[in-house]
């Protein structure tokens, strides 16, 4: 069940690709078949594999040799092993017994779906620097009917999260704006955590908070050695400076938060 679910993930990463790549375009509705990034050309179904026709093509496109992105065969295998994770956490049906679970088939959707949507808004942070509204606001709307159907999740606690959650980044934003008259935490990110909040509560907030901050500033002080050694000097001004999306490691945060089942209150 395990693989077939991690299968489910590999065509459902397939499907986030399309997204990540779409919705800043605001070309989502308007084309359904895929078409080759350089040349326009459609891409026949079979060589649209996911990771498969990646492999078999050695990364270059068919139609006119350009390479193609790592980003597919990355998000692709990254939903599969997602979705195989949050099977085996919250397995429903058990192949020997015949035994289904609701709850459980309840939890892996909330699950399935939030993480999915969360790993859009991550391709779309890493590329563009932005978490659209139309992906943060909906998130945030959903945790209504989320909390209703979750097993676990109350009212209450979503609601909290929703607040905290956007409140806690609205507030650090205002006051790095304050000081530094320039805006270095998005309010993107505050949304992003608004709706990761009403979703998972509002416990997941500090905790999610806490792992993205702490693997944000390792992964950019190690960024800025990195720069530093390439270019044979500290340029300090710059460093300080230095742009990185804090999307990816909020999502990172609230991943890690979700799968090992610190428990709702
Ligand atoms: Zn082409």
């Amino acid at each position: 069940m395990v693989w077939i679910f991690f299968t489910v993930g590999l065509l459902i990463g397939s499907f986030l690709n399309v997204c990540i790549l779409r919705i800043p375009a605001g070309t989502f509705w308007s084309s359904s078949r895929s078409q080759c990034p350089s040349c326009q050309q459609l891409i026949p179904a079979w060589l649209n594999i996911p990771v498969l026709s990646f492999l078999w093509l050695r990364g270059r496109s068919r139609c006119c040799y350009s390479s193609i992105s790592w980003q597919y065969p990355v998000v692709e295998l990254l939903t599969g092993v997602l979705f195989a994770f949050i099977y085996s956490r919250f397995p429903f049906w058990d192949f020997a017994t015949f035994h289904f679970s609701l709850p459980n088939l309840l939890r892996f959707l909330h699950g399935s779906i939030l993480f999915s949507v969360l790993l859009v808004c991550l391709g779309i942070d890493m590329r563009h620097h932005i978490i659209p509204d139309v992906l943060s606001l909906p998130l945030i709307l959903l945790s209504i009917p989320v909390f209703w159907v979750h097993p676990e999740l109350t009212g209450k606690s979503s609601l909290l999260g929703v607040l905290f959650g956007g409140g806690v980044i609205y507030l650090i934003a205002w006051s790095y704006f304050l000081i530094r008259k320039e805006e270095g935490i998005g309010f993107g990110d505050a949304k992003l955590l608004a709706g990761i909040g009403g979703w998972l509560g509002y416990q997941a907030v500090l905790p999610t908070l806490l792992i993205a901050s702490v693997v944000g500033s390792i992964l950019g002080v190690g960024l800025v050695v990195f720069q530093a050694i390439k270019t044979h000097k500290v340029a300090l001004q710059s460093s300080l400076r230095l742009e990185i999306p804090f999307g990816p490691f909020l999502v990172l945060g609230a991943f890690l938060y979700f799968f090992f089942d610190i428990p709702y209150l």
